[in-house]
């Protein structure tokens, strides 16, 4: 293969005239897990669609598996999976019956399903579960169902629409655990995820999102040094008042010098931004304060989206 796995270049999308995806490039090499951000309503999920051919773009190239996108939609389908968002599973079928409905959707014999299938089974952890109906797994297991019916066919490249939302923390560690085999594997992955944590964990690449137009890309390290200060310490205090903790910061951030530290405010959390080891002259004055709670941490991919996309809610 000596193609890019993915590559979109000046993608556009617009629904019922509004625009949704805007003028979007990036090239995915193999090997590579690319993480798609945004908030809500960002695009993400549309450019996962225009990536598979599932919708027309208005504008741009997307080459998936060396074939062209739209037009040649099928034949790319045979070497990419998908897990989408929601569990899609048939209810009425059981785990195995579940992954040789989807082999046959992709054209494997019997026999070849047959020897697939207990790698696949264990792959997911879903061994014991072999002749158990849908409605009987839990969350994880669904998810990690979905996860093995996507690598039924082999593929080379993998979409995966927010693959851990609604699971425990062991169930989210055993999605990166397989995520990560994946990758080792050479698979090539697309991911978009709410999870900060989860994208920084996995992701080489990063694209943030947001109104359908790119705000930043890089690797999560590189995002944190380009657009966010090194550390943060987060301050509440328990028993007195928003203004007052405010006030009692603002002089504390003044007598340690750092009066031109960013500080925001989040419903009662004072989220301050600091470059260096000024934050120590800080948090000497904050421990005066014996009813304040805070903590004193290295900045992460989390505080950069909320810089570059804010602090306002998106339903
Ligand atoms: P995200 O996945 O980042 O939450 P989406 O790609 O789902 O964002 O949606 C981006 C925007 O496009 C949203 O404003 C959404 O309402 C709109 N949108 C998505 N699909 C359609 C559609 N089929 N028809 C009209 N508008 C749509």
């Amino acid at each position: 293969m000596n193609h890019a796995p993915l590559s979109v270049h000046a993608l556009s999308k617009r629904y019922a005239g509004v625009s949704v995806v805007e003028d979007l490039s990036f090239t995915l090499e193999k090997g590579d897990c690319f993480g798609l951000l945004g908030p809500n309503g960002a695009g993400k999920t549309t450019v996962m669609k225009l990536c598979l051919g599932l919708t027309a773009p208005d504008a741009g190239e997307i080459t998936l598996a060396g074939y062209r996108i739209p037009e040649a939609a099928q034949a790319a389908h045979a070497s990419v999976g998908v897990v989408p968002q929601f569990d899609n599973l048939d209810p009425d079928f059981t785990v195995s019956e579940n992954l040789r409905v989807f082999g046959r959707y992709f054209g494997l014999s019997r026999q070849a399903m047959t020897a697939r299938m207990d790698s696949l089974l264990q792959f997911s952890n879903l061994e014991t579960k072999r002749d158990t109906r849908i409605n009987a797994l839990s969350g994880g297991m669904k998810r990690r169902l979905t996860l093995a019916r996507a690598l039924v066919n082999d593929p080379d490249i993998l979409f995966l629409d927010e693959p851990t939302t609604g699971l425990d923390p062991q169930a989210r560690h055993l999605i990166w655990e397989r995520l990560k085999t994946l990758r080792s594997n050479g698979k090539t992955l697309l991911l978009t995820t709410h999870f900060m944590d989860e994208a920084e964990r996995l992701c080489d690449r990063i694209m943030i999102v947001d109104g359908g137009r790119k705000i930043a890309e890089g690797s999560p390290r590189e995002l944190i040094a380009r657009h966010i200060e090194a550390q943060v310490i987060e301050i509440y205090d328990a028993t007195g008042t928003s203004e007052a903790l405010e006030a009692f910061v603002c002089a504390a951030r003044a007598q340690s010098g750092m009066e031109g530290a960013r500080m925001e405010k989040s419903g009662e959390t004072l989220f301050f931004y600091v470059h260096d080891a000024a934050a120590r002259q800080l948090l000497a004055l904050l421990t005066q304060r014996p009813t304040l709670r805070y903590a004193h941490r290295a900045a992460n991919l989390e505080d950069v989206f909320i810089r570059l996309t804010g602090r306002e809610l998106r339903d």
